[in-house]
């Protein structure tokens, strides 16, 4: 369910969730950088323990699954039937991978805020990396 990607020649990997066909959740690249092998693993813990506490719905009992919004990363979980119930994407974390997460994000809202401040673009690396995946179907030049 849980594993280390790396599949094309870039300095990151990521970690993902599957189903064993589809992709269901990909963090944010991480670099690598010192501290590469550290995130990752908890990285790891992170998206074990969400899998671990798969929250249930409330009128149907069925487990629930990964949804995102857009494509912005924001995930949740909701179930297949009623998707009006939904369960918060941080369902289940232990307190060290909570503040973790939430130390992350922190981290990342500054950087963002940093990039527009100064007329960068801001979250191009992943449309980036899907252009990269389409280049055989899509001519961008
Ligand atoms: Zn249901």
């Amino acid at each position: 369910m849980v594993e280390n990607e790396n599949p094309r020649e870039q300095d990151a990997g990521w970690v993902i969730i599957t189903d064993g066909k589809k992709r269901l959740y990909c963090s944010h690249p991480m670099m690598r950088t010192e501290g590469f092998l550290r995130k990752l693993y908890y990285g790891a813990i992170e998206a074990k323990e969400r899998i671990l506490s798969r929250p249930s719905c409330r009128t149907c009992q069925s487990p629930m699954e990964i949804y995102e919004r857009g494509h912005k990363k924001a995930y949740y979980w909701a179930c297949p039937h009623h998707r009006e119930e939904t369960a918060r994407w941080d369902n289940g974390l232990s307190c060290q991978s909570l503040k973790r997460a939430r130390a992350r994000r922190k981290k990342r809202l500054y950087y963002r805020k940093q990039r527009r401040e100064n007329g960068q673009t801001v979250g191009k690396a992943r449309l980036i990396r899907k252009t990269w995946q389409r280049t055989q179907l899509v001519d961008r030049t």
